[in-house]
C-alpha cells in the first residue's frame, strides 16, 4: 500500500495555485502529515509563490487555519475533505492505497449478502475498486452519496455516519484504522458492523456494548456535580453554540465555556465540577482519561436532567 498526495508533485496545485492568481499561500497539514511541509512550502516558492506554514495542531477540516489564511490569498489545507463551504481554501486529498483483495479477511464475517461499505477519507477513492472485489464474491455492496460534512460517497467522520444509514442493508464493512468509527456506526445503525483494517489486514466485529459501560459510569460520576461548563468550540467547523445554550438552558447549574483547545490543564483552571462538550465528539469519547473530570456528551447531560431516557441513549454527532 502506498500513500500519496492527489498531484503528482505539487505541480497540479501550482497550477490550480496559478490560475487562482495566488502570491502568498498558507499551507496546513493535519498532525500525521506535518513533515510534508518542508519539502512543499520548498516546490512552492520555486514556482514563485510566498509560502507561510501553519503550525498548530490539526485534527481535521473542522479546524481551518483561517488566522494563518488572514496573512495569505489562499489557504491549502492537506489530507481532509471539506466539511463546509470556505472560500479561499484549496483541499488537497492524501490518498493511502491499498490491494481490494484485502477485504477477504472480512468476508467471514459479514451477515448476509446486501453490505452497506462505508471508509474514511484517505481511502474512499477505492470504493469502486472494493465494490467490484465485493460483487465478486456475490455480495451486493451498497454506498451511500456523499453529503454534508462528508462529500464522498461513503465516507464518514468521527462526527458523522451518516454515509452508514443505508436502508435494506444487513451489515456494515467499515475499512478504516482504529475502532471509533464502527462502534459509532453499530451504536447509530444497530447492525452488525465489521471492521477491517486494509493495512494489518485485521477484521473484527465490534459493538457499541463497551463504549457504553464507560459512559454510564462517567455519568454516574457526574450525577453530583454542583456545576456544569457546557464546552462550545471556537473552530469554525465545530462551534455549537445554538446547542449550548439548549443545554444550558437544562440546568441553573450550567454554564457556557468557549474554548479553542481543550485540555485537562485548562479544565482544571476553569474549576468547574464537570463539563458538556459540544467541541469534536471524540473529545468526550477518546479522551476521558485525559480528563481530570467527567466530561459528557449533550446526549449523556439531557439524561442526566431527565430529558432522554437511557434507552435513547445516541452516540453524538455533527450534523
Ligand atoms: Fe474530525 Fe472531530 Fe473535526 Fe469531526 S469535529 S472532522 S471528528 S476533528
Amino acid at each position: 500500500m502506498t500513500g500519496s498526495m492527489s498531484s503528482s508533485g505539487s505541480s497540479e496545485l501550482i497550477d490550480r495555485l496559478t490560475a487562482r492568481g495566488a502570491k502568498t499561500v498558507a499551507l496546513q497539514f493535519p498532525e500525521g502529515l506535518k513533515r510534508k511541509a518542508g519539502e512543499y512550502a520548498r516546490a512552492l516558492r520555486e514556482a514563485g509563490f510566498s509560502v507561510i506554514v501553519s503550525g498548530d495542531p490539526c485534527y481535521g477540516a473542522c479546524d481551518l487555519a483561517l488566522d494563518t489564511l488572514a496573512f495569505a490569498d489562499v489557504l491549502v489545507h492537506f489530507g481532509h475533505a471539506p466539511v463546509n463551504d470556505q472560500p479561499d481554501v484549496i483541499f488537497e486529498p492524501y490518498h493511502v492505497d491499498f490491494d481490494p483483495a484485502v477485504l477477504e479477511k472480512a468476508l467471514p464475517l459479514l451477515s448476509g449478502k446486501t453490505i452497506g461499505l462505508v471508509t474514511t477519507v484517505q481511502h474512499v477513492h477505492r470504493i469502486p475498486a472494493m465494490e467490484t472485489f465485493l460483487h465478486a464474491r456475490g455480495f451486493e455492496a451498497r454506498v451511500a452519496p456523499g453529503s454534508g460534512r462528508t462529500p464522498h460517497p461513503g465516507q464518514v467522520l468521527g462526527c458523522c455516519f451518516t454515509a452508514a444509514r443505508i436502508p435494506g442493508v444487513e451489515a456494515i464493512l467499515f475499512v478504516g484504522t482504529g475502532v471509533f468509527h464502527p462502534v459509532g456506526m453499530a451504536l447509530t445503525t444497530g447492525l452488525k458492523v465489521i471492521a477491517l483494517d486494509p493495512l494489518t489486514g485485521t477484521a473484527q466485529e465490534v459493538s457499541g456494548e463497551a463504549l457504553q459501560r464507560r459512559r454510564f459510569a462517567v455519568m454516574e460520576k457526574a450525577r453530583g456535580a454542583g456545576s456544569f461548563g457546557i464546552i462550545v468550540s471556537t473552530k469554525q467547523g465545530q462551534e455549537r453554540m445554538e446547542l449550548a445554550k439548549y443545554l444550558a438552558g437544562l440546568s441553573p447549574h450550567a454554564v457556557i465555556v468557549t474554548m479553542r483547545e481543550v485540555s485537562p490543564d485548562e479544565l482544571l483552571n476553569i474549576g468547574l465540577a464537570a463539563y458538556v462538550n459540544t467541541a469534536c465528539p471524540r473529545l468526550a469519547y477518546d479522551d476521558q482519561v485525559r480528563f481530570p473530570v467527567p466530561v459528557l456528551s449533550p446526549q449523556e447531560f439531557e439524561i442526566l436532567c431527565g430529558k432522554r431516557t437511557w434507552d435513547e441513549y445516541e452516540i453524538d454527532e455533527i450534523p
